[in-house]
């Protein structure tokens, strides 16, 4: 462990954020200037960018986040989707629709078959990434659960399918439990503090193990101390004013830092959305507006360039693709929030072709109805983009991102500290740009519609044209080896 829990400095945010005031264009320009250089941010100089409204300096802010993405992560953007396997929780999270007092929701922990089905459903969409989300409340099997679960969606594979990391977002385990995790082939372990500030944690945490504060926020380092290389912090927006959660979250990060060598390897930024059940998730008590949203995202890009930022369905696909330029690096696609939610999609879908024209049409939109019903029932939250996946593929071929599954850097071992020294000098680069072309290819020519198809082929030459020499190369090699057949090659 690392010794002491990290106790968040309350009164040294109160004085950095009263300090910044609203700074003159001159000091905004100065901090500007300084995080171009990929370097970071300190306390102070995220305040001034936090007190930013003037639509010319928010247009610069904007401008320096986008370009520290471009030249750090290039036109890529990594694709995942959750996969829920339980709504069962002890805790009363008072935003959370899975809340043990939700007595309206239904309640349902898959079987090893049903999560099997899921990933069937997620490997036919194209996806090779998965984030296993659960409540915190296991069936009898206890934590061995996740552990089998997490074995079945490795074993799930279907002609081409497979995933090829799952990351997991469970509640926090002991180091014994870590270290069991760890060797499971996790990916990332990702666990949210929701808010660091401890009176709002307090409030809105009444009831279950999740109460105890200090057990969360040092789930961190019982996590590290087991060996898992890459973890994923977050904060969940509209419980807390998000300039002290910020800079709350630059403790954590600085936390682990000295602690273990490296920082979070991802960042999420959920908003809090509608939940049934939930009266606090219809109306944030600091509810964070788009602009602010939009700032924030700019902010943590310039103070973390290293670090993933996270962008999941929450938003709608007009923020999404507004936050992808100011600094986002991975997102979810084709979401589903309740357990069983990308079987039951498949279930209406089926209905809806069977049978005679006329009837099936009635029959799929009584079943699209249930399904609604039963979203709202089972389902974590409201989502705010709803596009399957080949639909959010394709929009982003139009804005000439590169579409990635790729999972190149965990099979080879590239985590943690080892992922940071590659990825400061600008290195990995040369590494993720030919794996996302590959890994695209490999979606493209298996489970793209035609149409997707089509304007991703048109695509990747011109990606590939704008590559540097070495990394361009590479990226021929690895499509000429995916168009020759091969799967699953990375560099
Ligand atoms: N049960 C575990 C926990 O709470 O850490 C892990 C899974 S929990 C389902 C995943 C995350 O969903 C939470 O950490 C929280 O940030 C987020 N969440 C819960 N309710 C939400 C809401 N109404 N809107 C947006 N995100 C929400
Ligand atoms: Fe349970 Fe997590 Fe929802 Fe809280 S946020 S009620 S712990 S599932």
């Amino acid at each position: 462990m690392s010794g002491s829990i990290l106790r968040i400095d309350a009164e040294h945010i109160g004085k950095t954020l009263r300090a910044a005031g609203r700074a003159d264009a001159a000091r905004v320009r100065e901090v500007l200037a300084k995080a171009s250089a990929h370097n970071g941010l300190d306390d102070g100089e995220m305040a001034v960018l936090m007190g930013v409204s003037d639509p010319e300096l928010l247009h610069e802010l904007f401008a320096t986040a986008a370009r520290v993405k471009r030249e750090i992560y290039g036109n890529r953007l990594v694709i995942f989707a959750p996969l829920y396997i339980s709504n069962l929780c002890a805790n009363d999270c008072a935003y959370c629709a899975f809340s043990v007092g939700n007595k309206g929701l239904k309640r349902r922990a898959l079987s090893q078959d049903e999560i099997a089905h899921e990933v069937l459903h997620l490997i036919r969409m194209g996806h090779k990434r998965v984030l296993l989300v659960a409540g915190e409340a296991y069936p009898r099997q206890g934590f061995r659960y996740v552990l089998d679960s997490i074995e079945t969606i490795y074993k799930t594979k279907e002609g081409p399918g497979e995933v090829r990391r799952v990351n997991v977002n469970v509640a926090p385990l002991t180091v014994e439990e870590f270290r069991e995790l760890s060797g499971a082939r996790l990916g990332t372990y990702q666990i949210f503090q929701e808010t660091y500030h401890p009176e709002t944690y307090q409030a809105v945490h009444t009831r279950g193990p999740k109460a105890d504060y200090d057990w969360r926020i040092s789930a961190m380092d019982r996590a590290m101390t087991a060996g898992i290389h890459d973890v994923g912090v977050g904060v969940l927006f509209g419980l807390c004013d998000w300039r002290w959660e910020l800079l709350a979250l630059m403790q954590h990060v600085r936390h682990l830092e000295q602690a273990f060598g490296c920082g979070p390897h991802t960042v999420s930024v959920p908003r809090l959305e509608p939940a049934s059940g939930s009266r606090i998730s219809e109306q944030p008590p600091k509810p964070v507006s788009d602009v602010e949203f939009r700032k924030l995202v700019a902010i943590l890009r310039l103070a973390v360039p290293y670090t993933g930022i996270i962008m999941s369905t929450r938003e709608t696909a007009e923020m999404r693709r507004e936050t992808f330029a100011l600094g986002v690096s991975q997102i979810s696609a084709g979401s589903r929030t309740n357990p069983g939610g990308y079987e039951e999609d498949e279930e209406c879908d089926r209905v809806s072709i069977e049978g005679d024209t006329q009837s099936a049409t009635a029959r799929g939109q009584d079943a699209m109805r249930q399904h609604e019903v039963d979203d709202d029932a089972g389902a974590q939250f409201s989502l705010g983009d709803h596009r399957e996946l080949d639909e959010v593929v394709r929009d982003l071929i139009a804005m000439k991102y590169i579409p990635s599954f790729c999972t190149g850097c965990y099979r080879l071992g590239r985590t943690g500290a080892d992922f940071m020294d590659l990825a400061k000098p600008g290195d990995i680069r040369a590494h993720c740009d030919p794996n996302a072309i590959s890994t695209f290819l490999e979606y493209l020519l298996d489970y793209a519609t035609p149409s997707t198809r089509a304007s991703g082929e048109a695509l990747i030459p011109e990606l590939i044209a704008g590559m540097d020499p070495g990394p361009a190369e590479t990226s021929r090699q690895l499509v000429e080896k995916v168009r020759a057949g091969r799967r699953d090659v990375y560099c």
